[in-house]
């Protein structure tokens, strides 16, 4: 009996269908977050032939597994970016879908809440039919053809593409070099990157943990670990401050944008985009929340700070700083954010070798439909913020990259412009 069963499985492993891919497709997107869908709304607003012509490629097979990943594990309650950003074009898409649901706007701005903006992205999926449109497989590589391109893929399948969008975040978590060192010699968790980290699933009662790092990311960790029975220290090499957006809303609109666009210096808008951003903050919320916290001596703040030395001494951790102070935690979680650099990014090595383009801080220069330059390769997210602005990476910066990248999607006039 038991033999039967075994051989049916088998037989069942045998006959599973792979899922289809043709041969090749006219444009196809590397990625499903928040920005694919967001081009994908905004290109079908524009030409419902489009989907005909696409494919987006991501390893989960679903939309925005990675967006609702990060904000079920650091167990984010609302979004930082109010309620007008969002994958579709109609800004008040989301304000009219959260009309019975106004107790998931938050304060101050109208904030939706996490739950509301995966429904309403669900909403969006389901409304311009895309559930279909994700091959489950990551894009290895991506080879130049004399025509179009071909997209490699983890299985072992290919295909080619005419036009290729990356949408796929880019950028790997950034590990300090004591920390690098530090790895060598600990125990498995006891040191790990924030993306490595998910607030449900960590038992850390009673444990002292340190946090690196001033941004929002810092902040979700340390109410997160404290609510756990943890205890927290915080510690940033300047001070920890707060505002409401992670860059001035003025980077939204012509008040920067329009001294932005008109500055020709590549190094230039490079700092620009750098100093908007300024190194990431909490939110007021969250800051209230970390001083509630440590009122009632469950936190701690260490601020103009830099650990210098992490060595793990028999079950914890001995940190020195760079004021010579000594600490012992039981767990070092960083919260130092991810780098972005064109130079590591392999999909884009080929590119970089048979079209090379200028470079400022790890961005590659653009062209005005964020194009690779002489190619037919399309780059989202911080890696077109040379182009975009200080908020490239955010929701607003896919709207942002979307205005420039359909009509090269979708108006043959725009096509094939020339290598400038
Ligand atoms: C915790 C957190 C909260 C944030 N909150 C906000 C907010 O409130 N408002 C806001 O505007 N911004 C916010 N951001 C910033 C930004 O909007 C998000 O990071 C967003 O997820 C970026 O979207 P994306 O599509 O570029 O990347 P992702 O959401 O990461 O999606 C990229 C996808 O590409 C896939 N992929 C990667 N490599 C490949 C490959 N080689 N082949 C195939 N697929 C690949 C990944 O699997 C992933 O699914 C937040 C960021 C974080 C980290």
């Amino acid at each position: 009996m038991i033999m039967i069963i075994i051989l049916k499985i088998l037989l069942d492993l045998m006959t599973i269908e792979q899922p289809f891919l043709p041969s090749s497709i006219d444009t196809a997107i590397i990625g499903a977050g928040p920005h694919a869908l967001t081009l994908v709304a905004h290109t079908l607003q524009k030409s419902k032939k489009f989907h005909h012509k696409f494919l987006v490629f991501d390893p989960s097979g679903a939309w925005l597994n990675q967006w609702a990943h990060q904000f079920n594990a650091f167990q984010i309650p609302h979004l930082r970016s109010p309620v007008v950003h969002h994958p579709e074009s109609n800004a008040f898409a989301l304000r009219a879908f959260a009309e019975k649901r106004q107790a998931e706007l938050f304060e101050p701005y109208d904030l939706p809440g996490t739950q509301l903006f995966q429904d309403f992205c669900t909403e969006v999926v389901h409304r311009w039919q895309l559930a279909t449109k994700i091959y489950p497989s990551l894009v290895t590589h991506l080879e130049i053809l004399e025509q179009g391109y071909q997209l490699r893929l983890s299985e072992g399948r290919s295909i080619k593409a005419r036009r290729v969008v990356l949408a796929h975040r880019g950028g790997t978590p950034y590990w300090p070099e004591w920390a690098i060192a530090a790895l060598t010699n600990c125990p498995v968790n006891r040191l790990q990157h924030s993306s490595q980290i998910d607030l449900r699933q960590v038992q850390v009662n009673g444990d002292r943990i340190l946090i690196v790092g001033g941004g929002l990311t810092s902040g979700h960790l340390a109410i997160g670990a404290t609510q756990s029975g943890a205890q927290v220290t915080m510690m940033h090499r300047r001070q920890f401050y707060d505002k409401l957006f992670d860059a001035d809303p003025g980077w939204l609109g012509p008040k920067y944008l329009k001294g932005f666009e008109a500055n020709r210096n590549w190094a230039e808008r490079f700092d620009l985009v750098k100093n908007a951003r300024n190194g990431g903050s909490l939110t007021p919320a969250v800051m209230n929340q970390l001083r509630q916290a440590e009122k009632i001596g469950k936190l701690n703040f260490l601020e103009n700070c830099q650990v210098q030395q992490a060595i793990w001494q028999q079950d914890r951790w001995l940190v020195t700083c760079h004021n010579h102070q000594q600490l012992e935690f039981d767990r070092i979680w960083l919260a130092t954010g991810t780098q972005l650099n064109i130079h590591q990014e392999p999909l884009l090595a080929e590119l970089q070798n048979k079209y090379p383009t200028e470079i400022f801080g790890g961005l590659p220069v653009l062209d005005a439909h964020l194009r690779w330059p002489g190619s037919q390769v399309f780059l989202m997210g911080g890696l077109a913020a040379l182009r975009v602005g200080p908020t490239a990476r955010n929701l607003s910066g896919a709207r942002m990259a979307s205005d420039r990248i359909v009509p090269a999607l979708t108006k043959a006039s725009v096509c094939l412009t020339p290598r400038p």
